[in-house]
Order: structure tokens, then sequence, then C-alpha cells
């Protein structure tokens, strides 16, 4: 059984660090990466330093007037070769409004579908003079290929089953608002562990925050390895679940599973999916949170999704932020190192 705690092998890695939320208006270290390819390529101090820069992005989308001129001048592709809507036009409307001009290609109207390979794309919109290329593809590491390909910046908005950065960044802003902190905590991420790239970044992100984190699952969606990257596995959800101050749901992925890996969906739910008898063995004041989009009644209750403790949409408004902040961060740096 791997219900009992297994040993904390990313511990060793970074120290404690006390996350406080920034005020806005203040300046930031330069980000010292030039794409955002994945979390992996973070260390402690650039989560935080873009956490902050987020935090203080985040008034821009309840003011009346919602735009910046940050990035005006600066033209922003959004190359997504997977379907998405949410993230998609997460990132435009962030892009659109620091000032940037974007422009939508998506699988379906580019030439991909005729036959062109993936540098090819690359290659032709390198030769437009975009200034960050935000890309979305089926397979793992495809984005980073496409980033050695072309001169500005990358960002992955979900590779495969590799990483999705933004989504993990906009998930440690969620909790970070909601508790006043990240390091100390446990967050609990239950479901299809196997096929998610965001419980990946997650746990690379929480780890390296020195989070405490439990991934709870059925034994056939637990990718091998899994204990290097979190605190502890469980298989029962009552136990996983015992004391948590974050429940992040995952979707049951079931496109890219191949074929259904639990017996049934009316089982998965029984005995994976979030109601309130399961979620009342977290703490009392515990978050709900899931990436989106939600398979009501496979893996959440719909009455816990829009209950009291669901933080969804906050979810969602924080990724707004939290890629103007990842957009005004690289193309700073690109700029400073242009001078
Ligand atoms: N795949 C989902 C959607 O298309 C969420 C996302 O884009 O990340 O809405
Ligand atoms: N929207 C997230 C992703 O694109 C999660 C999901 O699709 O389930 O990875």
């Amino acid at each position: 059984m791997l219900n009992q705690g297994l040993t904390y092998m990313a511990s060793s890695k970074t120290k404690a660090v006390n996350a406080k939320p920034s005020d806005s208006g203040e300046d930031f270290p330069p980000f010292p990466h030039k794409h955002l390819l994945g979390i992996s390529q973070l260390n402690q101090y650039d989560i935080i330093n873009l956490l902050d820069r987020a935090q203080s992005m985040a008034p821009i989308s309840r003011q009346p007037r919602k735009t910046l001129p940050t990035l005006s001048g600066k033209t922003q592709i959004n190359l997504f070769f997977e379907n998405s809507t949410r993230t998609q036009a997460s990132f435009e409307i962030a892009g659109k409004r620091l000032g940037a001009l974007v422009l939508n290609m998506s699988v379906k109207t580019s030439s991909v579908s005729k036959g062109e390979t993936l540098i090819d794309t690359a290659t032709n919109l390198n030769a437009m003079q975009p200034d960050v290329i935000v890309v979305r593809h089926g397979s793992a590491g495809a984005v980073e290929l496409l980033s050695q390909k072309v001169g500005c910046s990358v960002i992955n908005a979900g590779d495969g089953t590799h990483e999705h950065p933004t989504q993990a960044l906009l998930d440690a802003l969620t909790i970070r608002r909601h508790k006043n902190r990240l390091a100390g905590l446990t967050v609990a991420i239950c479901g299809d562990i196997a096929n998610s790239r965001v419980a990946r970044s997650n746990l690379l992100l929480l780890g390296a925050l020195n989070v405490r984190t439990r991934v709870i699952a059925p034994q056939t969606l637990l990718p091998a390895g899994i204990e290097k990257l979190c605190t502890e596995v469980y298989t029962n959800m009552e136990e996983g679940l015992a004391g948590a101050d974050v429940v992040m749901m995952l979707r049951l992925q079931r496109e890219r599973a191949g074929e259904i890996m639990t017996p049934s969906i009316r089982e998965y739910y029984r005995f994976y999916g979030l109601d309130a008898q399961k979620f009342a063995h977290a703490k009392p004041d515990a978050i709900v949170m899931h990436p989106g989009p939600m398979n009501r009644g496979v893996e959440i209750d719909p009455a816990i999704a829009d209950g009291p403790a669901s933080v969804i949409t906050d979810q969602v408004e924080m990724g707004v932020a939290v890629r103007m902040a990842v957009l005004d961060a690289l193309i700073d740096n690109g700029e400073q190192s242009h001078e």
C-alpha cells in the first residue's frame, strides 16, 4: 500500500520561504530567464518574484479602466495546437490589458493541418518578429523545442502531460491570497495525477517553497516515481484529506488516458469524487480548487464546486494576473538584455 507517508525527497532542495503578498507599484528584481518553459527551470526566488509581480497586477483587473501601457508596441502570438478556451482567453486578456498586440493562432486555422511541421511554423512566425509566443502543444517537450528555433520569448501554456507553469503559479497565488502564506501548509492534489501537467507543475512549485504535498489517486492514476515529487502518497481519499489546508481536484482526463483507467465513472465518483462527506476530513477552513474544465459529478460534487469553500473562480481571476506578470517579466528582461 502506498498510503503511508513516503520520504519527502524534495525537502532538501530549498529552505522555507515565508512568502508575503507584496503591495502594488514596487520594483521587482529582474526575472533571469528568457522563456517560461516549466516550473522545473525556476528556483524559489524566481517563483516568489513572479508571484509578487502577479499580486501587484491583480488589482488592475478590478479597475474601471483595465489597461497599462507596459507592452504597448509589443506583439504576442498565442499558438495553440491543442484545444483551449480558457487558457487562451486568459493569455489574450492578459496581453491586451498590458497593451500588446495579440494574435491568436489555433491548430485548426494554421497550416500544421496541411502538413507543415512545428519547426516550419516556428520559423515562419519568428520571421514576423513577435516579442513573445505563448504555446500549447499536445506533446511534452514541443514547447522547449520551439523555443530553440525562435528569437523571442516563449511561454509554455501546457505541453502534453509535462508542465503547465502558469497554472501552478496562479494556483500558488490563489492559495497565498487565501491563506496569507504558503510554507507550512498541506496541499492535497487528488485524482488523475498520471495524466496531469497541472499536478506536475504544482508539485514542483510547492516542493520548492517547502509546502507539504500529498497526492491522492487510485493506483492506476499514479505515475511511476511520483513519490519523488511529493511529500506523501495516498490511495484513500479520507486518509489523504485528513488535516489538509488545500484540496486541489483534477479533471479525469479521458482523452489522454486512451482508455478509462477506472472501472466506471460511478465507482470513481464514489471513491475519489469530492463530496461533503469526504471534504469533512480536511481542515474546517480548507479551500477547494480545480484548474478547469470540471467534470461535475465525476471528480467533484457540484455542491462543493459552487460552495463556500470553493476558490475556483478566484483561480481564473488570478490566471490573468499571473499571465500579465509573466509577460511583463519576460519582456522586461528581453529589453534589458538588448540594451
Ligand atoms: N483545457 C481547458 C480549456 O480549454 C482549460 C485550459 O485551457 O487550460 O478550457
Ligand atoms: N486546463 C488544465 C490543462 O490544460 C487542466 C485540464 O485540462 O484538466 O492542463
